[in-house]
């Protein structure tokens, strides 16, 4: 039917994308993305067949022209799917001023979900999943990092960070600085890859790891949140003080 598909594309392993992702790109009437190479290249690894679609460029910056575009498409009552280059569109990635738009328009917008970093990262890091806060990107001055970390210092989940392997070992330094180095946490690196490979431990210990051995590819980089001082001894002593008092009549 007639409305906007963001569609989930997978974050290495090509056979990590639905069989309904399949079938709405194979039957969408308009084809969006953001790398057009890319997608061309996954729906020829999968079979699907272009059928003479053209696969349109879109980014959320690359101009109104391109959105409006999608939204007449939409007007005319046909379907449009979109994919970013990996994981869920939208996901520190483009495609939210095109859902917001093709919402307020009132056009039918709905997903077909696929892999994300964040999600595959929370399930290997070893950390509470209770609650978690997506940071994306920092960014890349050691002035500004340092704010935004300060603001994240209290969020009472765990820290999901996106990090290119250029900067990891400066944005680990400056998060040992705010956040406090004893902090658990986690690196994951090219998930669903060859490669893949998680390091745990404090921010501190994964920061000497860095120094030691490097690393390439894809990084999420997970920390647990702030907990609360260890019950110091002389807190003990004086609480049973009060407790004593208290019971004496
Ligand atoms: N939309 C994607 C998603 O849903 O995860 C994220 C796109 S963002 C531009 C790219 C960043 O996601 C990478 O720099 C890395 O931090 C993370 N990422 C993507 N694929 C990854 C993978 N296979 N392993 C680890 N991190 C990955």
């Amino acid at each position: 039917p007639a409305g906007l598909y963001f569609v989930g594309t997978p974050i290495g392993a090509a056979r990590d994308i639905t069989l309904r992702a399949l079938d709405v790109l194979a039957s969408a009437d308009v084809i969006a993305a953001e790398d057009t190479r890319s997608l061309r290249h996954l729906l020829d690894i999968h079979g699907v067949p272009l059928d003479g679609r053209r696969v349109i460029a879109y980014h959320d910056h690359s101009g109104v022209g391109a959105r409006e575009k999608l939204l007449e498409a939409l007007a005319q009552g046909r379907s449009v799917a979109y994919a970013s280059e990996a994981g869920m569109p939208l996901i520190a990635d483009p495609g939210y001023e095109l859902s917001k738009a093709a919402s307020e328009a009132g056009y039918m917008v709905t997903c077909a979900p696929g892999p994300s970093a964040a999600l595959a990262a929370l399930t290997l890091a070893g950390l509470p999943t209770d609650a978690f806060f997506f940071v994306g990107f920092l960014p890349n001055s050691t002035s500004a990092r340092k704010t935004r970390l300060e603001v994240l210092r209290d969020v009472p989940g765990t820290l999901v960070f996106y990090e290119s392997p250029k900067r990891v070992g400066d944005s680990i330094a400056d998060m040992c600085a705010v956040l406090g180095g004893e902090r658990p946490a986690a690196l994951c690196r090219e998930l669903t890859k060859k490669f893949e490979e998680v390091r745990r431990g404090s921010l501190e210990s994964i920061g000497v790891s860095l120094a030691d051995s490097p690393v390439k590819g894809e990084i999420v980089l997970l920390v647990d949140r702030a907990r609360s001082d260890p019950v110091k001894e002389v807190d003990i002593e004086q609480s049973l003080i009060e407790a004593l008092e208290s019971h004496s009549v």
